[in-house]
């Protein structure tokens, strides 16, 4: 979608997901990649979880318990087997040897009967046989006793059988004993030697026995070895599990969590568009998930509010915002871009800037507004004007390139920022606008022409700020207006200043009464004949703090504009009158010296500012019956009744009117009739001319008859040459006025004057000089 106008969204935050409808409402509801990391959903919606952080820790943790109980078991059992196993081998072994060691004693104590019996030594039968069965059994119980390893039972079979094949050989075994007679002492070696060798055969045994505890013990050490090596081994499972478990822990959960944490502080600082990468879909993926999408929503949220907060609901044109930061962008970029090496100090001398440098740019501002736009409401309705703008708004964004922006700043008013290519872009948009108008609007069937007024200004190096841009732009948008409608207006530093002077003109002129800055000069008026002074025009200055003195036509037009004039030419009237009543009273020769104060016509249209001047005039102390109120003929012209009405009314105040700059201003002699005057002030145009030019001298004489008809008395203005002054004279006009005379004064000049001279002229007809003269 083309947006020019998005400047304020960021465009890193648009995820490209978000599909951005006209007028650019980011409607894209957001999940981010989090949601498709597995495609599995609950009917909720919710991701089937299929790892559980739970279940996972809780496995490793019966591992570690089921490994700690088999290496104490381990222990214990080993321990018992081991000791267990050296015990039976000792036991065996004392066992084995006292049944040996009881079999010796007794084969040698038989032997010993037997040798006896071989001697022929009378010894009891019955117990040497008893003594013989009593071996027997022994051997039995030996038998049962040995075990059959390390031949320790053959051997002891072995003895046995050598023991009684030696009883046997001499005649000596059970039954045989009864039989054996006579001495057989001679047998006695062979008898000995069949001993010995039982002797020797149950040495055997002993032997094979002590091997065997020998065996037994070195067994119980290599279990204890064995033992000693499983626990070994269960000690490296445990360590091995404790570093395969830290693994995963730092994998599925220090790493997820930390993922989070940052993830909240990117949240926190402003970056909507960041997601986590979800590692597995267990409780922190979940966690994860929920992060993500709730990232998702504040991102929508943040687009959205962005949207409205930088847009024109109407139209869907930027707004002021908008175009405020565009314009702001567009003076900093200036800054920025100006490296050191741009800076002109840094510069060699003539080079010109590298780059486009602020004096290179000229991005300009239109700012148009609806002609008549008020009409269109009146006639079509709020509706119909919305339908207008939201069309003319269409019609602007196609008058404009891409890196453009137009904005809509309210109402009827519409902006466009013009960005920088050379030249005075501002002209060529202003133009392809004037074009695009030319078709007329159709809205709900009604077909419309429009016209805008257009006013534009192109940024210069002294262009300071967006907001000095702004009103160059406006400023000549109202110089559009004013020239008439449908124009199109670059803005003119000239027009501007005079302007903005007229604007801090007005401003002051609201205080300048009450802050004491207003001034009255006065300038006489002479009878002519006589040449002495009848009455003084009061003239108002402004003594400006800043602009220093003013004259009349630089401020009273304004002030007539702004409804000041009202206070001022109460001042005026109130201060005139007080003045001369003083000169009055305090110079024998002016006792009836008049002042003559100039009225505007907009003093007399409002009830308000007559009532004002009643009020002076009312107070004894003004002296109404030597006040001359001067109204010109044009302002006359425009009240409806022709200001008889108002005029009559200061005229019952006992003031006698004068008709300013008369000859200046179309009245037909007729109205002249009409008009309450006293007195008529031909105005300086007719004397600029004569004596030399004839026409104007005869109009002269017109003027001065008629008013001899209508009884009037003449005041003749400007008089500034003695031949003006003889043919006043020699046309017997009445008074006159004017630099050859006496210029304006400030009133302590001519309250000076006033004390010393009476006449400023000699009588007409006398060569004397007049008194001051
Ligand atoms: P105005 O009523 O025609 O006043 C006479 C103006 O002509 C004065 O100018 C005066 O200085 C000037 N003038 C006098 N003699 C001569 C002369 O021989 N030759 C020439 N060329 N000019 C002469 P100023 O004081 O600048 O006043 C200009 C106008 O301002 C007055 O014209 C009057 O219309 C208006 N004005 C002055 N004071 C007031 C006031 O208090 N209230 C109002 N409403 N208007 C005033
Ligand atoms: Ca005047
Ligand atoms: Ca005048």
């Amino acid at each position: 979608m083309r947006n020019p106008d998005n400047k304020l969204v960021d465009p890193a935050a648009v995820s490209p997901s978000t599909p951005a409808t006209a007028p650019g409402r980011p409607d894209g509801r957001n999940a981010g990649p989090a949601a498709d990391v597995t495609g599995l959903q609950t009917r909720t919606g919710a991701p089937i979880r299929t790892g559980s952080l739970q279940r996972e820790w809780s496995r490793a943790f019966v591992l570690v318990l089921v490994a700690l109980l088999v290496g104490v078991v381990a222990t214990v059992i080993g321990v018992r087997v081991v000791t267990d196993q050296i015990q039976h081998a000792a036991v065996q072994h004392r066992l084995e040897s006292e049944a040996v060691a009881e079999i010796r004693a007794d084969l040698d104590d038989h032997e010993q009967a037997g040798l006896q019996l071989l001697a022929e030594v009378p010894i009891d039968t019955s117990a040497f046989l008893q003594q013989q069965k009593d071996i027997s059994a022994q051997f039995d119980a030996a038998a049962g006793i040995l075990p059959d390893t390390y031949g320790m039972r053959a051997t002891l079979r072995e003895a046995r059988t050598a023991w009684q094949d030696g009883l046997s050989a001499h005649g000596l075994w059970d039954s045989q004993v009864a039989g054996l007679h006579g001495n057989r002492v001679t047998e006695t070696p062979a008898f000995a030697a069949s001993g010995a060798r039982s002797r020797a055969l149950l040495a055997n045994i002993r032997r094979a026995s002590l091997d065997a505890l020998d065996d037994g013990v070195a067994y119980g050490v290599e279990l204890q070895q064995m033992v000693s090596i499983g626990r070994t081994g269960l000690f490296a499972v445990a360590v091995g599990g404790v570093f395969f478990f830290r693994r995963r822990m730092t994998k599925y959960l220090m790493r997820p969590v930390e993922g989070l944490y940052r993830g909240v502080l990117k949240l926190q600082s402003g970056d909507y568009s960041h997601r986590i990468n979800v590692v597995r879909n267990d409780e922190l993926g979940q966690l994860a998930e929920a992060f993500n999408s709730m990232a998702a929503t504040v991102h929508d949220n943040h687009l959205e509010l962005t949207f409205r907060a930088t847009h024109d609901p109407l139209t869907g044109l930027a707004n002021r915002v908008v175009l405020t930061e565009r314009l702001a962008s567009v003076f900093i970029d200036d800054g920025a871009v100006a490296g050191p090496a741009d800076r002109p100090d840094r510069r060699p001398a003539g080079s010109r800037p590298t780059g486009s440098g602020p004096s290179d740019r000229r991005e300009g501002l239109v700012i148009i507004d609806v002609d008549d736009f008020k009409d269109v409401n009146d006639s079509l309705g709020h509706n119909g004007g919305d339908v207008l703008l939201v069309q003319l708004a269409q019609r602007l964004r196609g008058c404009v390139r891409e890196h453009d922006l137009v904005a809509r700043l309210g109402g009827d008013e519409f902006a466009i920022v013009v960005m920088n290519d050379g030249g005075t872009a501002t002209d060529d948009v202003a133009g392809r606008i004037q074009d695009a108008l030319r078709d007329p609007f159709s809205i709900d069937d009604v077909r419309l022409k429009v016209t805008v007024s257009m006013g534009a200004a192109q940024r210069s190096a002294e262009t300071a700020d967006p907001a000095e841009l702004m009103r160059q732009a406006d400023f000549a948008m109202y110089m559009a207006k004013h020239n008439g409608k449908g124009r199109y207006q670059l803005f003119d530093a000239r027009g501007y200043d005079k302007m903005t002077y007229r604007a801090a003109l007005r401003a002051d002129l609201a205080t300048a009464v009450q802050a004491g800055q207003l001034r009255l000069d006065y300038q006489p008026v002479v009878e002519l004949r006589t040449g002495e002074i009848a009455g003084v025009e009061a003239l108002v200055r402004w003594e400006h703090p800043t602009l220093g003195r003013l004259g009349p036509t630089e401020f009273i037009p304004l002030a007539e504009e702004t409804g000041d004039i009202g206070p001022i030419g109460c001042w005026v009237l109130d201060t005139a009158s007080r003045h001369v009543a003083a000169w009055r009273r305090s110079s024998g020769t002016a006792g009836d010296l008049w002042v003559s104060v100039n009225l505007s016509t907009v003093q007399l249209s409002s009830d308000r500012n007559l009532a004002a001047l009643e009020r002076i005039l009312a107070d004894p102390a003004s002296q109404a019956d030597k006040v001359i109120l001067e109204v010109t003929e044009s302002a006359l012209a425009t009240s409806s009744d022709g200001g008889v009405a108002a005029l009559n009314r200061l005229k019952s105040f006992g003031v006698r009117i004068a008709i300013d700059d008369f000859g200046t201003g179309f009245s037909s002699l007729s109205t002249l009739a009409v008009l309450p005057a006293d007195i008529l002030k031909i105005d300086r145009s007719f004397l600029s001319g004569v004596p030399g030019d004839a026409p104007a001298a005869a109009m002269l004489e017109g003027i001065l008859e008629v008013a001899r008809k209508l009884n009037l008395g003449v005041i003749a203005e400007g008089i500034e040459d003695t031949g003006q002054l003889d043919l006043l004279r020699s046309l017997g006009c009445d008074m006159g006025q004017g630099f050859l005379l006496a210029g304006p004064s400030p009133s302590p000049v001519l309250g000076a004057l006033l004390a010393s001279v009476s006449h400023l002229l000699p009588p007409a007809g006398s060569d004397a000089p007049a008194d001051g003269a």
